[in-house]
């Protein structure tokens, strides 16, 4: 019994010792297939995330590539539609009942903005919710002097001060704004003129224009029965897309009939073309300029030419 019985722990402790050794095998095994499963996803994260990983950091770290790669993917070929061009559109010898809104509609509809260079003679009370839509759409409304002469050039001192100083104090009272960019009639400006004012007291930056749409002669040409309408239109924008550039100044009027049709389609192709339309005072720095601005002519914001 005894004997037996020492035979049955012996062979218990026998049996015991071969348990302990295929838990110990198996232990071993588990280890192993762990160490494996773990070296295969750091290889895996080292890989750098090409294929989607089971692992939650390994998840996390390919979500992160994946975002990241669109994203810088989108900074490299930034397509035209992206804002990164800019141009000022200008419009000359308004406010005008029957043409203004119509230009305002438009620039609602493309989202964007311009500059507007009134003119003494049509700064009625009649116009004041127009300039003031303009305005609230951040438009910016300038001086395009009190009667449009064919030049100041020709005009005593005391004329020239008047043109402009009338426009500025009309415009004061319709809206409360005092613009500080002048638009010289034709275009035409010199040293004396803008000495004048400055000694006068008015402080002006003068802004001509790089694209000219000509939209009030080929308007003539249409009514006169030379052209339809429609190559007027035709022609004033061919004109405006054929010499647009980053940073330009783009001249229309809002006084004549076909200039809403010439702007819609202007917006439209540059639109495409990636351009935001802003105002003349977003196009320059002219605080950087200190006096000299007043002393400049501004044609775009890459041709800024001082007045002899
Ligand atoms: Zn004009």
């Amino acid at each position: 019994m005894r004997g037996a019985h020492i035979g049955d722990v012996l062979l218990k402790k026998t049996v015991l010792k071969k348990s302990d050794k295929i838990l110990l095998a198996a232990l071993a095994v588990v280890m192993a297939v762990s160490v494996f499963v773990i070296i295969y996803f750091i290889v895996i994260g080292l890989g750098g995330g090409k294929r989607p990983a089971e692992s939650t950091g390994g998840h996390t770290e390919t979500e992160h590539t994946t975002e990241g790669q669109p994203g810088s993917s989108t900074e490299d070929t930034r397509p035209p539609q992206t804002p990164d061009k800019v141009i000022a559109l200008t419009f000359d010898d308004g406010p005008s009942l029957s043409v203004t809104p119509k230009i305002l509609d438009l620039l609602e509809k493309y989202d964007a903005k311009a500059t507007f260079f009134t003119v003494g003679y049509n700064l009625t009370s009649s116009k004041t919710e127009l300039l003031r839509r303009a305005i609230s759409m951040g438009c910016e409304i300038g001086n395009h002097s009190a009667d449009h002469p064919s030049s100041l050039k020709n005009l005593s001192d005391e004329e020239i001060l008047r043109q402009i100083t009338e426009v500025n104090e009309k415009l004061s009272e319709l809206c409360g704004t005092t613009p500080t960019l002048m638009r010289p009639p034709s275009g035409s400006i010199n040293r004396h003129i803008l000495e004048v004012l400055y000694e006068g007291g008015v402080r002006m930056y003068p802004i001509l224009w790089n694209a000219d749409s000509r939209d009030w002669e080929f308007n003539k040409r249409y009514l006169d029965g030379e052209i339809s309408r429609e190559e007027a239109i035709e022609g004033a924008v061919e004109l405006v897309l054929s010499e647009a550039s980053d940073g330009g100044i783009i001249l229309m009027h809002d006084i004549k009939e076909i200039t809403p049709d010439v702007l819609e389609r202007v917006l439209e192709e540059l639109s495409a073309e990636g351009y935001t339309f802003v105002t003349v005072s977003e196009l320059f720095d002219f605080e950087s300029m200190g006096e000299d601005a007043y002393f400049s002519k501004f044609f775009s914001s890459y041709n800024v030419v001082p007045v002899e």
